[in-house]
């Protein structure tokens, strides 16, 4: 594993869950905590989790299409970086970095077409509110609003739902600037494959500038939350549980064969509201809103026990303003073909042991196949198998291999914005379109501008 993971000599590392815990949750009801705080107090350039230190401070900002093809143009090598909510390097540079941070206006909500296009340092949160106000809603969000809509499509970021694509099935159009500097114009409609290559683009094909996601009218929610569903249960029923809502989630610490927290999002239908019975495939209906890590407050995740809200304020788990998850975290997460989802999951479960000690949750959720080729979901509807870590890289890092190996008569294909060790050379078996994206990297970026040590290695087979 070449992450370098600087943990600062954390005495976190040594906590159990419950000191952990203790300790994130004064931090983690007051809005933006410590993970912000690393990137404005002077201290190494973080992500989000504080656990990757970048390879450089060097940044420039660009405000405006212009301002970003100069830059584009004088530079050699060069990382954007969103919202940096990757657990590792894929953003990383050790030359430069640009950020866009402040283009991040709508540039045009056309109800005809049913598309909102917006600049590139737009956030989901900036923009859901703006469209709701107006009658519009997306198909669907991740577990957090505070994330870039342009780095989220570029990894794939995706939220629950049999019949939900991950979020970059939203995108129909798409504009950045190529290696040369000059403005590239894709579409769904005009530019079928090379577009279908472009927009899960990993950072690799130049810097996005413009993206157009479909919108549809606004609609309610509603989100309940039992707890304690039997694992014989999810075994017997996956099916019929993962199609129970419009978007579910099933949280397990993977401790006393069950799922601790069954997170169901319904969507209210003409008005109809959902009725919730009292208990779901043997889980009892929660009479608290609760946290997806029970320990922690969940005044920080979205409204439950079946208030109607806006769909943005249902679909996401936490909410705006506040810190998402658990803040000092790793996360890793594998896509495995939906038919294998329950062998999958009890592959998993047999290594609870091992993963107990070093786990603060874990989420299943079901994402609908895609044609995009670096969509882990690509022509695969997928069950995706989620670890949300304590900041123990030393552990987790030998862990990986073991689920990696459990998981391995399944393909897993990993999240390209959390952790794993699956080798570049698995990557290529089990991400089909692999060489025509690479072709396609090379048409937009002959000489690698785009490139770091994580896409040398996972995608062009190099060292940089
Ligand atoms: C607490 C937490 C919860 C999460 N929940 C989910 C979840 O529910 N579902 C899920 O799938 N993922 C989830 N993630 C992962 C997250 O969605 C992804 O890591 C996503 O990529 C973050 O977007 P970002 O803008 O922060 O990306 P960054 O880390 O800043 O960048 C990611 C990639 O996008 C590229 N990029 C960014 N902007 C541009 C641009 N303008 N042009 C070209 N390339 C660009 C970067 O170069 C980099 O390669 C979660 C992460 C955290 C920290």
């Amino acid at each position: 594993m070449v992450y370098t993971h600087l943990d600062r000599a954390r005495p976190i590392s040594s906590m159990n869950k419950r000191a952990f815990l203790k300790l994130c949750s004064t931090a983690l009801t007051s809005p933006f905590i410590s993970p912000l705080l690393s990137w404005a107090t002077g201290d190494k350039l973080r992500n989000w989790a504080g656990n990757i230190e970048y390879g450089t401070e060097q940044s420039h900002s660009a405000g405006s299409l212009e301002e970003v093809r100069e830059y584009v143009r004088k530079q050699s090598k060069f990382k954007v970086l969103g919202t940096r909510h990757c657990f590792n390097k894929i953003a990383d540079s050790t030359d430069q970095f640009l950020t866009v941070k402040t283009m991040d206006k709508v540039v045009a909500l056309d109800p005809e077409t049913r598309t909102v296009t917006v600049e590139p340092g737009m956030t989901y949160g900036q923009l859901c509110p703006y469209l709701d106000s107006r009658g519009w809603a997306l198909h669907n969000l991740a577990s957090l609003p505070h994330i870039s809509i342009a780095g989220a499509c570029s990894t794939a970021t995706h939220g629950s739902g049999d019949k939900n694509g991950n979020l970059a099935t939203a995108v129909s159009a798409l504009e950045l600037i190529n290696a040369g500097g000059d403005v590239v114009k894709l579409s769904r409609q005009q530019d079928g494959e090379t577009f279908r290559g472009a927009v899960v683009g990993l950072g690799a094909l130049g810097v996005i500038t413009k993206i157009t996601l479909d919108v549809q009218p606004r609609f309610m929610m509603q989100q309940h939350v039992y707890e304690n569903l039997p694992f014989r249960e999810l075994k017997d029923h996956f099916d019929t549980i993962e199609s129970a809502a419009y978007s579910v989630s099933l949280f397990t610490d993977w401790q006393k064969e069950r799922i601790n927290e069954v997170w169901l999002k319904n969507r209210i239908e003409q008005g109809r509201t959902f009725d919730a019975p009292s208990e779901f495939f043997g889980a009892k209906r929660a009479t608290k809103n609760l946290h997806p890590i029970a320990e922690l407050s969940a005044e920080n995740c979205t409204e439950q026990l079946g208030v109607p809200g806006p769909w943005y304020e249902r679909l996401p788990h936490f909410r705006m303003g506040f810190t998402p998850s658990a803040g000092k975290e790793l996360q890793s997460e594998y896509f495995v073909p939906r038919e294998h989802a329950v062998e999958a999951i009890l592959a998993v479960e047999r290594l609870h042991d091992q993963i107990g000690p070093h786990l603060l949750i874990s989420e299943i959720r079901t994402i609908a196949a895609d044609d995009l080729w670096m969509s882990p979901c690509y022509k695969q509807s997928s069950v995706t198998i989620h670890f949300t870590w304590k900041q123990e890289w030393p552990a987790v890092s030998k862990l990986l291999p073991v689920i990696e190996k459990e998981l391995a008569p399944f393909h897993p294909r990993p999240h390209w914005g959390k952790l794993f060790t699956i080798s570049s050379e698995q990557l290529h078996f089990r991400y089909e379109r692999l060489p025509d994206f690479v072709e396609l990297s090379r048409k937009y970026d002959p000489d690698g501008k785009f490139r770091n040590e994580f896409l040398n290695k996972h995608i062009f087979g190099t060292v940089s």
